[in-house]
């Protein structure tokens, strides 16, 4: 069998248009209608390339294939060029506009093509195209170079509908419709113009085709480049948010620390002056002889002191926000603890008739070790919200005693009340500050809502914790454990708080300290506050020094001796 044509790349790009069709069918969503249209692109192709290689065949062997059949397979040969060439268009505006369009280009090229058909059956009988003579040779009629305008003029309109449209693409996708471009108009130009006896045009077309498949038919890639693409992009977003979240918090802690800041130094403030208002006030009831004006003055004295614990409550809360606070570790006696609890209660229940139950374990040890004073915080602090929450029925408070070791202890105090109780989501929120509950029952009852709030802070620096166990409308219990040095660990034995309740009056009772020799310096910026020291020492007899600054203090230092020197600190001069 002749070959009058080099058929070897156009076979070697049948079989990877058939690999190329076959790998799309399997590796990728034929659902896609833009992929349909590449696949039935590819199919053009391959049934191009095939009537491409056998024309060449048949061309060569003119002499023993008969002239129809060779015009005839010619003819589908040229129908296959232009239809391909079609799909050329169709497939780009598809992929351009993701729909087929039915415009006026469109319409042309159908028409075109339509003419084209109606051409090659006109050549059957005329010749007008191709046809071939008696010694089975290929002769080119008047309207030969149609077969190659028309499929150019296709790649022409599929290449500048995919031009017009640049700013659709990425910009490595248009360098890869450039290469496209070139090798679909590169190859029919070559066989046409220098190689003429080499079959190159389906085979530069496949190229082309493959360029198309990676840098554009690849819906997995594509889709990957583009989740890769809005990830970047909503990593950016989540960057600016978590940013400006940030600017926020620090905003929001700066705004934090300066109402901490503020409340500090207001509270500190205010000290001052109620300190002043409570010691003038002091010397009125001692001074005056007049009933009605000692009452009165028992009543600044009372109101100042409600302000006083307000007052040291915030700076408290303040100095254990701040991580200012810190605890004590110090000797005490339990009893003396106890003591002052339980005066404290008994004088609070009885004014608002209540009974007060008081049970102390035996076995105490008499001397502990830890911060007494913090400690008889948390108890008043707790005693005092059950006496203020409870109308009426009992007060109780509980403390036990468990041996760890030779040297440590577990003290548990409780501390019940049959009062107005809290119902269970206000205790889920006791420990967030400011927060007071049940409005309607205890909107006349003095406090802030700092009270637990420094309960529970304190009692987790001394490492334990608050429990609460309380019923709504029957009352409530709270409690906690903390361990203690042993110092002493002679049992206090039964507690007879009644008892001593009536020592600590009969203390009051006695006789007032005089101190005739001594001789102190008080210093203080502060004048009303130097007044106020030598008035309330005034019935002991101790004989006063002040000075107001430290340049007056030294001096006077200088001059004579004291027994005690009270100094103010940051002072003037
Ligand atoms: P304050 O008593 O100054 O309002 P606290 O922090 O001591 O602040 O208490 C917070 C809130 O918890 C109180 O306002 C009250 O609603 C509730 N509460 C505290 N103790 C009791 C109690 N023994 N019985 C019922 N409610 C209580």
């Amino acid at each position: 069998m002749d070959l009058k044509y080099n058929i070897y790349y156009e076979v070697a790009s049948a079989i990877f248009l058939i690999i190329l069709f076959f790998f799309m069918r399997l590796q990728y969503d034929t659902q896609s209608s833009v992929n349909k249209e590449f696949q039935k692109l590819t199919l053009f192709a391959l049934f191009a390339d095939i009537m491409d290689v056998v024309t060449a065949v048949t061309i060569s062997n003119a002499l023993i294939v008969p002239v129809w059949a060779n015009i005839l397979l010619n003819s589908l040969y040229f129908i296959s060029t232009e239809l391909l060439g079609y799909h050329f268009v169709d497939y780009s505006t598809f992929y351009v506009y993701r729909s087929r369009k039915d415009n006026l280009l469109m319409r042309i090229n159908k028409l075109l093509l339509g003419l084209f058909f109606v051409l090659v059956f006109i050549n059957f009988f005329t010749g007008c195209i191709f046809s071939f003579s008696e010694e089975g040779l290929y002769v080119h009629g008047p309207l030969y170079l149609v077969i190659y305008i028309l499929p150019y003029y296709y790649i022409m309109c599929s290449g500048m509908i995919l031009i017009c449209n640049f700013q659709r693409f990425r910009p490595w996708q248009r360098i890869s419709i450039v290469f496209y471009l070139i090798l679909e108009i590169s190859g029919p130009l070559l066989q046409m113009l220098f190689f003429p006896d080499v079959l190159l045009a389906i085979f530069t077309i496949a190229l082309g085709l493959l360029m198309m498949l990676f840098t554009m038919e690849t819906p997995d890639y594509q889709n990957l480049v583009a989740t890769i693409k809005e990830l970047r992009e909503t990593k950016k977003v989540a960057e600016e948010a978590k940013e400006e979240a940030e600017r926020a918090k620090v905003m929001a802690q700066e705004a934090d620390q300066a109402k901490t800041d503020f409340l500090a130094n207001m509270s500190h403030e205010i000290r001052t002056p109620i300190n002043a208002i409570l010691g003038y006030n002091e010397i009125i009831m001692k001074e005056t002889k007049e009933s009605a004006t000692a009452e009165y003055a028992m009543n600044v004295q009372a109101a100042g002191r409600t302000l006083l614990s307000i007052i040291n409550d915030i700076l408290d809360f303040t100095n254990i926000d701040r991580g200012e606070l810190k605890l004590e570790n110090t000797p005490y006696y339990v009893l003396s603890l106890l003591q002052d609890v339980i005066i404290y209660a008994e004088h609070n229940t009885q004014k608002k008739n209540l009974e007060l139950r008081v049970s102390v374990d035996e076995q105490m040890p008499k001397q502990l070790s830890g911060d007494i004073v913090r400690l008889r915080q948390i108890v008043n602090n707790l005693l005092s919200n059950a006496i203020k929450y409870t109308m009426d029925g009992f007060v109780e408070l509980r403390v036990t005693w468990k041996q760890k070791s030779d040297t440590i202890g577990i003290m548990e105090v409780s501390v019940s009340d049959s009062g107005i109780g809290m119902k269970k989501e206000d205790v889920q929120r006791i420990s967030k500050s400011f927060l007071r509950f049940d409005p309607k029952k205890t909107r006349d009852i003095q406090g802030i809502g700092l009270g637990l709030t420094i309960v529970s802070r304190l009692l987790k620096l001394m490492d334990g914790e608050l429990r609460i166990n309380s019923e709504y409308g029957t009352g409530s219990t709270f409690s906690f454990r903390i361990e203690q040095t042993i110092i002493d660990e002679v049992p206090i034995g039964k507690l007879e708080y009644k008892k001593n309740k009536e020592l600590i009056l009969k203390q009051e009772e006695e006789e007032e300290f005089v101190a005739p020799k001594a001789h102190i310096l008080a210093v203080d910026d502060n004048i009303m506050n130097l007044e106020l020291f030598c008035g309330i020492l005034k019935d002991t007899r101790i004989s006063i020094d002040t000075a107001a600054n430290g340049k007056e203090a030294l001096a006077l230092l200088m001059k004579n001796t004291y027994h005690i020197v009270f100094l103010d600190h940051m002072m003037p001069v």
